[in-house]
C-alpha cells in the first residue's frame, strides 16, 4: 500500500523533534551536530532567538494579506537586499524553483520586448541543479531528472561544467541567457573559478546575452561573501535566492537589474503566497544577521579553520576520502566508498551531513557556529571515517 505520504524521498530513519543551534535532537533524545543545516537552510541553526522574535512577532501582527496591497515587510526586505547587491529589483517566491521559474520568465521576456523574440535559448551546465519544476529540471537536463515527464520545456542547451570553449562556441543568436551556479551544490560541491565567471561575463556581454546566477545554495553568506560572485568581482543581470535566505522558513526572491527586469511589468507575474508578512520579517531578521563585516569576517575565519582540520581528515583516511573542495562553509568531501556509506557512518555517529553528486558528502553548517563545534564536527567526522574503514577491513 503506497504511504499517506507521496513517496518520492529516500529518507534516513531519524526524526528531529528539536533543533537549538548546531544540534538537533532526535525524538530518542539523541543530539547530533548538524552539518547540513537543511541543506544550506538553517544559515543561522536552530531557533536563533532573533529569527523566532521576527517569527513570532510578526504572527501576532498580520500572517497574509495578498500582493494586491502594499506589504512593509516586503519592501523593507526589497530595500535590504537592492542596497547590498547588484540588483535593482526584487520578487519574492517561496522557494528556489519558484525563482527559477521567474529568472527564466525574465530572460525571455526581455528579449521578447527588445524586438529580439528569437532569443529564447537559455544555456546551462551539466552537474547543475534549479529545482524540480518543469522550467527547473529542463535547466539542468539531467537524465535522472527529466526521464518519464516529457514533454520537457525546450529552449535550453548543456554543456560541460565550466567549459569556455564549448560556450563560446555553443552561444548564438537564439541564445538569450547563461545559467549556472557560482558554486555547484547538488552536483558535488563544484565552484567556476573566479577567472572563468569573469571570462563567462565577458562573453555574455560581448554576445549579447543575460548573464543569470543560481545562488540557492551558494548565497547568503555561505562562501563568505553576501553572494558567491561577489568572489569573482563581476555582477549577474539577473540571480536566483532562496535556502538561508529565510533561515528556514520558506522564502526566496529573483533579483535583478532595473534593465534585464523591463519586460516584468504589472500582470506578468504573481504568486500568492510569494513576499508574505511572515517570510519577509523573518527574512529582514536573516539580513540583518548575515550582512554585516564582521559576521562575514566570522565565516571565512571558520572556513579556514574547518577547511584545514577536513585536510587532515582526508590525508589520515585516503581510503575513505579523495579530496576537500568548495567554497567558505560550502565544503565537499569526495569520497572513495560510496558517500551514501559514509553519511551513514556519520548517522551512527552523531553527525549530519548531505550526500551529493559526484560521490560527495556536503558540508553545509549553520554560518554562525561555534570554533567548539568546529572541533567537536572532526572528532565525530573521524569517527564516522573509523567506522567506514573498520567496514572496509572486514569486507577486505
Ligand atoms: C535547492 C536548490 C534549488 C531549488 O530550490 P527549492 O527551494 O528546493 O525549490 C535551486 N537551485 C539550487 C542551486 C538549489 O540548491
Amino acid at each position: 500500500m503506497i504511504p499517506s505520504v507521496l513517496p518520492t524521498y529516500n529518507r534516513a530513519p531519524l526524526s528531529f523533534v528539536k533543533g537549538e543551534g548546531s544540534w538537533l535532537i532526535e525524538a530518542d533524545g539523541r543530539r547530533f551536530l548538524d552539518l547540513g543545516a537543511g541543506i544550506a537552510v538553517n544559515a543561522l541553526g536552530h531557533a536563533h532567538p532573533a529569527l523566532v522574535a521576527a517569527l513570532t512577532d510578526q504572527a501576532h501582527r498580520v500572517w497574509h494579506v495578498s500582493n494586491l496591497y502594499h506589504i512593509p515587510e516586503q519592501e523593507a526586505l526589497a530595500d535590504r537586499l537592492v542596497e547590498a547587491t547588484f540588483a535593482d529589483t526584487v520578487f519574492f517566491t517561496n522557494s528556489g524553483t519558484e525563482a527559477c521559474e521567474l529568472a527564466v520568465k525574465m530572460a525571455r521576456k526581455y528579449w521578447y520586448d527588445k524586438g529580439q523574440p528569437e532569443k529564447t535559448d537559455i544555456i546551462a551546465f551539466e552537474g547543475s541543479f534549479h529545482g524540480r519544476s518543469s522550467a527547473g529540471i529542463a535547466a539542468a537536463g539531467s537524465e535522472k531528472m527529466v526521464k518519464g515527464f516529457g514533454p520537457i520545456l525546450p529552449g535550453f542547451k548543456h554543456l560541460p561544467w565550466g567549459d569556455l570553449a564549448a560556450l563560446e562556441a555553443a552561444i548564438d543568436e537564439t541564445t538569450g541567457a547563461v545559467l549556472l551556479e557560482p558554486v555547484q551544490g547538488e552536483g558535488g560541491i563544484r565552484p567556476i573559478a573566479d577567472a572563468d565567471l569573469k571570462a563567462i561575463r565577458a562573453l555574455c556581454d560581448e554576445k549579447g546575452c543575460l548573464l543569470v546566477l543560481d545562488e540557492v545554495q551558494c548565497g547568503m553568506g555561505r562562501t563568505g561573501r553576501l553572494f558567491a560572485h561577489e568572489w569573482a568581482g563581476i555582477t549577474p543581470d539577473i540571480m536566483m535566492v532562496a535556502k538561508g535566505i529565510g533561515g528556514g522558513f520558506p522564502l526566496g526572491a529573483v533579483l535583478a537589474t532595473e534593465e534585464a527586469a523591463s519586460g516584468m511589468t504589472a500582470g506578468t507575474h504573481g504568486s500568492t503566497y510569494g513576499g508574505n508578512p511572515l517570510g519577509c520579517a523573518v527574512g529582514c531578521a536573516v539580513m540583518e544577521q548575515i550582512n554585516t563585516p564582521a559576521f562575514l569576517h566570522g565565516v571565512n575565519r571558520k572556513a579556514g579553520m574547518l577547511r584545514q582540520k577536513l585536510e587532515g581528515l582526508v590525508a589520515a583516511h585516503p581510503d575513505v576520502f579523495e579530496e576537500v573542495r568548495g567554497l567558505g562553509l560550502m565544503l565537499g568531501l569526495k569520497c572513495k566508498v560510496p558517500n551514501g556509506d559514509v553519511v551513514a557512518a556519520g548517522y551512527d555517529n552523531l553527525v549530519i551531513t548531505v550526500p551529493g553528486g559526484d560521490n560527495v558528502i556536503r558540508l553545509l553548517p549553520p554560518l554562525n557556529l561555534s570554533e567548539d563545534e568546529i572541533a567537536e564536527a572532526l572528532t565525530r567526522l573521524e569517527a564516522a571515517a573509523e567506522t567506514v574503514a573498520a567496514k572496509l577491513g572486514e569486507t577486505a
